[in-house]
């Protein structure tokens, strides 16, 4: 048992051990009213942060106060960046994860664009992650709301999605 899983344990022992119980899987469970969808978290999950896209298992990016650990919110144990628990939780696939970061004010400020860009790609995210984010800007713009402040900067995303695509191309030449 690490340390954290046993320090999580200990808290949740001194809280209210009525209402909270590690499974023998050591699922964490918790009775009665939880603010996620699903009714446990399962704490060995592999889950990625959206901001470093680092994946670290579930356990890890919990966060525990005076209450016990939260019910709503999470930290991501590389970036320290926070998040809703429920985003960690999500079964990410590249065009959902595109769709949220589109959605997400200020996403792009809140990154290290190339550094981003590169995970992403190594990832093996990029193409479709990009070619889901430029259809969204394109529908948004054909339907004539003003640009939103969530990007880094259009010209850098221009950029980078042409530079993805050329390299896409090569690959898919180089191998044929
Ligand atoms: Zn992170």
């Amino acid at each position: 048992m690490s340390s954290k899983r046993k320090y999580l344990r200990e808290q949740l022992a001194e809280g209210d051990i009525s209402q909270a119980r590690f499974t023998a899987a050591g699922d964490f469970q918790r009775k009665g009213q939880i603010k996620i969808a699903a009714s446990e978290i399962p704490l060995d999950k592999e889950v990625f942060c959206p901001f470093c896209l680092k994946t670290n298992r579930l356990q890890r990016f919990l966060i525990s106060g005076k209450k016990g650990i939260s019910q709503s919110r999470a930290e991501c144990p590389e970036c320290h960046s926070g998040m809703l628990l429920r985003t960690v939780l999500k079964d990410w696939a590249p065009q959902s994860f595109a769709e949220w970061v589109f959605n997400y004010k200020g996403f792009f400020r809140k990154v290290d664009f190339e550094v981003w860009k590169k995970a992403l790609s190594e990832k093996g995210w990029a193409q479709s992650f990009w070619d889901r984010y430029k259809q969204l800007k394109a529908d948004k713009q054909e339907f004539g709301v003003s640009e939103s402040e969530n990007t880094h900067s259009e010209s850098e995303i221009d950029e980078a999605y042409e530079a993805m695509c050329r390299n896409s191309e090569k690959e898919a030449a180089g191998s044929a």
